[in-house]
């Protein structure tokens, strides 16, 4: 500390220009200052770690905000400013956009049957094979509870229809293996896509909403589509093809 403060006198005597007008000598000055800079130096380094700790944890609670806590996935909070993200853009270029509601069938009784640990580990598993088969371009959400929407951008009718029925059929291919036990799962989607008539996101995911209730109806594990056009369950697909 002391040779630190002697370096910085010498470094500031040096630097510091002698004007013969002046009625302080530069020495006097050093010795008035010098204590003050090196008193203030911890002070800004302190300011300067508390900014970028403050600045580090603001951005991991951003994240903790975005995101759920067990999947890692977009939460329902990110998923409604991402929606309305891409319902505007899509709106804007007369887009496609399909939105979907996935619901794990009897998701209870797995833990029932299994422990609430393993029902957890069944929710990340499930959002693994989810991830995998939606592919890139789709944001896949976890809405709560064994509740996912997709939004998948430039797809609708028979090729959105196509692509949530290969969603069902992988969760349904791919059980959770644990500690020598086989976890199966089925999933029930409720599908609907952008109308002309639709002013929001929301309006398209309550649609989707309506649908996989229907899609429980029907006997679970199966895709149905509610179009914009139709509220009341324009057209149906059923799937009961077992694991393969
Ligand atoms: P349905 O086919 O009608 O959807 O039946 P379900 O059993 O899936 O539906 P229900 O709403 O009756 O039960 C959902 C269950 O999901 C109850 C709740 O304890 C469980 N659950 C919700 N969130 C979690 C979670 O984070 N972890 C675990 N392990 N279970 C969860
Ligand atoms: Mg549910
Ligand atoms: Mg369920």
């Amino acid at each position: 500390m002391v040779s630190t403060f002697a370096a910085v006198r010498v470094i500031w005597l040096w630097l510091l220009p002698v004007s013969v007008e002046s009625p302080l000598d530069a020495r006097q000055i050093v010795n008035v200052i010098s204590p003050i800079v090196l008193g203030l130096l911890p002070v800004v380094g302190t300011t300067v770690f508390v900014l970028m700790c403050s600045d580090r944890i603001r951005r991991e609670w951003e994240h903790a905000a975005a995101t759920d806590y067990l999947t890692g996935l977009p939460n329902r909070r990110t998923l409604n400013q991402e929606g309305v993200r891409m319902f505007d853009a899509a709106r804007q270029a007369k887009a496609a956009l399909t939105v979907a509601m996935l619901d794990v069938d009897h998701f209870k009784l797995i833990n029932d049957n299994f422990g609430h640990e393993t029902g957890d580990a069944a929710l990340c598993h499930l959002t693994r094979v989810l991830k995998e088969a939606a592919g890139a371009t789709a944001v896949l959400a976890r809405m709560g509870g064994e509740e996912f929407v997709v939004v998948l951008p430039g797809v609708e009718g028979e090729a959105a229809r196509h692509y949530m029925d290969e969603l069902r059929r992988q969760v349904l291919v791919n059980p959770l293996r644990l500690d020598g036990q086989v976890v199966s799962m089925s999933i029930s989607i409720g599908v609907s896509w952008r109308g002309e008539a639709d002013v929001n996101f929301r309006s398209v995911l309550r649609r989707a909403d309506r649908a996989v209730y229907q899609a429980k109806e029907l006997g679970r594990n199966s895709v149905v589509i509610v179009t914009p056009e139709n509220d009341l369950a324009s057209a149906t697909l059923r799937a009961t093809a077992a694991p393969t």
